[in-house]
């Protein structure tokens, strides 16, 4: 029943199955990860409830310009009010839509409702069809909306039932609210991670990161270092080049002699930033020579941050979950922490991966686990397999903050997820399509979006949608 067979059918088959145990579930966010995970609770029988802070769905998607006046932004953020949207103007996907849509429902073009009909589309199309998923498997009603969970805290030790404390921004009232288990879906692309750089205290310029960024016409004629030459780093220096004077893009694996980038007369590659002086001069490292800016953008990435989870008490280790450098500890699979599995869980930590159907198979294998048809290794064995991965990264060298990094083994995850829950494993033409546009995107990042060359893949993703529609 529960092998990925035909989208609607199985709808239907795991309707009518009756759930082994059925349990009322908060879920915290309504982005990509709450509604899958929304969609697989209800699927087994639960009774899921999505609190979601903003008033609609989409989460990192929604695109928010607000350009509210910036110190008045910057006291929000101390208080710890942050804008949750990480999204510019111009952003494209930086995978193709067929790669990216959730396993089955597929991410067609919208073109006929006015959409973007490209391969790799602009950031309202992702919104669009975010809607529409959870339009489609009617997930609005389960959702409650401008509504934001504050705390969770433990109602009873033994039984481990949780009460969520929530405030409702409408009717401007706290209440409280019991559940037999939590799912968080909360994002991690909404805490900035700042570059240390010796001396920019008294560094005269300005430093923003990348999840204040939106348009590129502040930066006119402006002198812009960009620390970080991935996803972000890259599309907004590309971006900002267009009206700045001079683009200095740092990167840690660049040499020290600077390049300047083809197609452009004002945008360099350059080695990592060493030092900011206070005559305003930014110096790069290994010799890489200086630059005086007026900007020091942050593309550095982001943290992990749960600030209803209570920080417990390092001596008696009753803290749910530790953040240490990025790690969130501990673990199992990414998912359950071992000592409150399976009442707890965590759906969307991996990086480096394709987040749409790693949410789907990662809520289907709670849910399942919720209701008993998924069994998990006890708690001895879970925290043991968390200590071997960490001995694992180690051995290669990686720091705490790559744990959740997936660079390397997604789909080998994927596909360990996909053998607990019963489904068939990711299509192969995913992962070589996935594979296809990586390796593009390195040799041409500024085409790679519109010029390609897996048409074959394109037509076997294709010719598998059919038996979705
Ligand atoms: P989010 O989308 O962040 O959703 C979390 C939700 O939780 C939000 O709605 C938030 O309001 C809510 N929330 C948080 N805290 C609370 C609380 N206390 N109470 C109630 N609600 C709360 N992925 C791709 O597949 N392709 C791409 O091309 C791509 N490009 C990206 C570009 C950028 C700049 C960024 C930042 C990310 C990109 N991603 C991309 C990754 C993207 O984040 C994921 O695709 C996905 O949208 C993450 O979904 P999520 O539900 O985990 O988190």
């Amino acid at each position: 029943l529960c092998s990925r067979t035909s989208s609607v059918g199985k709808e239907i088959a795991r309707n009518i199955i009756m759930a082994l145990r059925s349990v009322r579930v908060a879920i915290i966010g309504a982005g990509a990860a709450g509604l899958a995970a929304a969609r697989e609770l209800r699927g087994e029988g639960h009774v899921p409830v999505v609190f979601e802070q903003a008033a609609g769905v989409g989460g990192t998607w929604i695109y928010d310009d607000d350009d509210a006046d910036e110190e008045e932004e910057e006291e929000e953020e101390e208080e710890g009010h942050h804008h949750h949207s990480s999204m510019y103007a111009s952003l494209r996907t930086n995978l193709p839509r067929e790669v990216m849509g959730f396993l089955d429902f597929p991410f067609y073009s919208s073109a006929i409702i006015n959409g973007d009909p490209r391969r790799f589309p602009c950031h309202e199309e992702v919104l669009r069809y975010i809607q529409e998923f959870a339009r489609r498997f009617d997930l609005y009603g389960l959702i409650r909306f401008r509504t934001k969970v504050l705390l969770l805290n433990h109602l009873n030790k033994h039984k481990q039932q949780w009460i969520v404390r929530c405030r409702n921004e409408e009717e401007e009232e706290e209440y409280e609210e019991e559940f037999d288990a939590v799912v968080v879906c909360n994002g991690h692309y909404a805490e900035p991670r700042l570059a240390h750089i010796p001396g920019v205290d008294s560094w005269p310029g300005k430093q923003i990161h990348s999840h204040r960024y939106r348009v590129p016409d502040p930066f006119l004629n402006q002198v812009v270092v960009i620390i970080g030459a991935k996803n972000s780093g890259g599309d907004i220096s590309r971006d900002i080049a267009g009206v700045a004077k001079e683009v200095h893009m740092a990167d840690r694996a660049a040499p020290a002699a600077r390049k300047l980038l083809p197609g452009y007369h004002n945008l360099w590659l350059r080695s990592m930033v060493e030092r900011a002086d206070q005559d305003g001069t930014v110096v790069f490292r290994n010799g890489g020579g200086s630059v005086k800016a007026d900007v020091i953008m942050h593309c550095t990435g982001y943290k992990y941050r749960f600030p209803f989870l209570l920080p417990g008490n390092d001596k008696d280790d009753s803290a749910v979950v530790t953040v240490d450098d990025n790690r969130v500890h501990p673990l199992y699979k990414h998912v359950f922490p071992p000592r409150l599995a399976p009442t707890l869980s965590f759906i969307g930590l991996p990086f480096k991966v394709i987040p749409f159907p790693l949410f789907q198979l990662q809520s289907n294998w709670v849910a399942g686990v919720l209701s008993g048809r998924i069994q998990l290794p006890s708690e001895h064995q879970m925290m043991q397999d968390v200590t071997d991965l960490y001995s694992e990264l180690e051995a290669m060298g990686w720091p705490k903050r790559h744990t959740h990094c997936l660079k390397y083994n997604q789909f080998e995850y994927d596909d360990w997820l996909a053998d607990q829950c019963g489904y068939s494993k990711v299509e192969d033409w995913r992962k070589h399509m996935y594979d296809a546009v990586s390796e593009k995107k390195k040799l041409c990042p500024e085409t790679y979006r519109d010029e390609w060359d897996d048409h074959h893949l394109l037509q076997q993703a294709n010719q598998d949608f059919q038996k979705y529609l």
